[in-house]
């Protein structure tokens, strides 16, 4: 039986695609093993978000030509499609495959490993990596009780810093229909709690004169599925009808992702997004008074072109003024052909990295104060199979891990639990 081996970068969605592959080739009758053992195909689906996301991506790739040297190294998603020419140089890489075409991995490797393909002969790319326009739904199987379920690909925004739009092409989806019978699919699985994932995710069905709202909707009524989450909704595409929805739905937790990106308007402008700190800070607050314990994680990237000390102190002061959860904090890094590359006012990288170190400070109070807010609560908490110090953890609805002594006919059910007490190292309740 062959074996395969995979490393997955980047977002949610890789991961969903990811499993999705991976239970192509289970189908198939391969065999998965540990990314550190030996196997036949190691596949590793890589990211271009970040500089270090690629440093990563490279690491991982030396890593499988040295774990097994005759296996086969397949490199597929978005730093494949955007540096095919660098992947495809790297001795014992033999497939490159971009975003259009990695979930046709399994024809890729039955072809290198038929007879008549010659080993020694230069990975196989798919032509020139054309700009991504496929559509693929899928979701994760890792286990039963929570699955990423990609509704959405690609962008149209051209954000000034990201190069997404060039790695996944521009925002695509399938029909509601088709989304609704998949969605059918996962609750057939027993499934309890589904996380909707995109890359911008709020812009499905714009192609085709349907809404993201409308989807929800659809999604609600689907028998089985007990939880949906939203991953990750652009600022101006979270409208007040979404958020009245949620607030009523018995389905859809009080559980929001907003990037939020930059905190003064200066920089936002020169990022080309689409809101300015009035329009989010409003939002945030019409969602608390819907929800006052809602969960609200934000992305925020420090060290962009003109944010300064002046700028950066002022961004400090309005995410510290606003009721955000916690922060996802990241440092801006040049990518290849975003328009920001044309642009004046670069931040010295020593002032990037400082600004990172104060924006993690503030997410860590943040994060503490939300925790110690939600303490005495009684909270729906949907119970996972992992076992550790014969404990087992779950989240609650608005995203608190919770955990308690281990009971497996409790695997899989959602059950109300009081927030005890919190350990801060392990960030956890009991
Ligand atoms: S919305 Fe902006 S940051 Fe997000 S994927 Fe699209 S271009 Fe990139």
């Amino acid at each position: 039986m062959k074996t395969i081996a995979t490393h997955t970068l980047g977002c949610k969605l890789n991961f969903a695609e990811t499993s999705d592959l991976v239970h192509q080739f289970t189908d198939a009758g391969w065999k998965v093993v540990d990314f550190n053992d030996k196997a036949d195909l190691y596949v590793i689906n890589t990211c271009t978000v970040t500089a270090i996301a690629e440093k990563k991506c490279r690491n991982a790739i030396r890593q499988a030509i040295a774990a097994n040297p005759k296996a086969l190294v397949a490199v597929i998603g978005c730093f494949a499609q955007n540096a095919t020419a660098e992947i495809r140089k790297i001795k014992g890489v033999d497939i490159v495959l971009g975003n259009d075409q990695k979930h046709n991995l399994l024809y890729y490797v039955n072809r290198r490993l038929s007879s008549d393909s010659d080993a020694s002969q230069p990975a196989i790319d798919n032509n020139q990596q054309p700009e991504p326009k496929s559509f693929h739904l899928s979701f994760s199987r890792t286990d039963r009780t929570r699955t990423f379920f990609k509704v959405q690909d690609g962008c149209d925004y051209f954000c000034t810093y990201c190069a997404i739009p060039f790695a996944r092409g521009r925002s695509r989806s399938a029909s509601i229909t088709e989304t609704v019978t998949m969605a059918r699919e996962i609750a057939a699985t027993g499934t309890k709690e589904v996380v909707l994932t995109g890359v911008n995710t709020g812009t499905f069905g714009i192609h085709h004169k349907e809404s993201f709202f409308d989807l929800l909707k659809a999604l609600d009524l689907v028998d089985g599925i007990e939880r949906y989450r939203i991953s990750s909704i652009e600022p101006n595409l979270l409208t007040d009808e979404i958020i009245d929805f949620v607030a009523s739905s018995r389905h859809f937790l009080p559980h929001f992702h907003i990037p939020l990106q930059a905190g003064s308007d200066k920089v936002l402008h020169l990022m080309h997004r689409r809101y300015d700190t009035t329009f989010y800070a409003d939002l945030l607050h019409k969602i608390k008074k819907a929800m006052p314990d809602a969960c609200i994680a934000a992305d925020i990237m420090v060290g962009f072109n003109g944010e300064t000390d002046e700028e950066f102190a002022k961004a400090l002061a309005y995410v510290d003024s606003l009721p955000i959860s916690y922060l996802h904090v990241f440092t801006f890094s040049e990518r290849p052909n975003t328009a920001v590359l044309k642009m004046d006012e670069r931040i010295d990288i020593h002032l990037r990295r400082q600004h990172s170190r104060q924006m993690h400070e503030l997410s860590e109070q943040k994060k503490k104060n939300f925790y110690r807010q939600q303490t005495g609560q009684v909270r729906p908490v949907l119970w996972e199979s992992d076992i550790k110090d014969n404990m087992m953890y779950g989240f609650t609805d608005n995203y608190i891990r919770v955990r308690r002594p281990y009971d497996e006919s409790l695997v899989n059910t959602i059950t109300h639990h009081q927030l005890k007490r919190f350990f801060d190292k392990e960030e956890v309740f009991e």
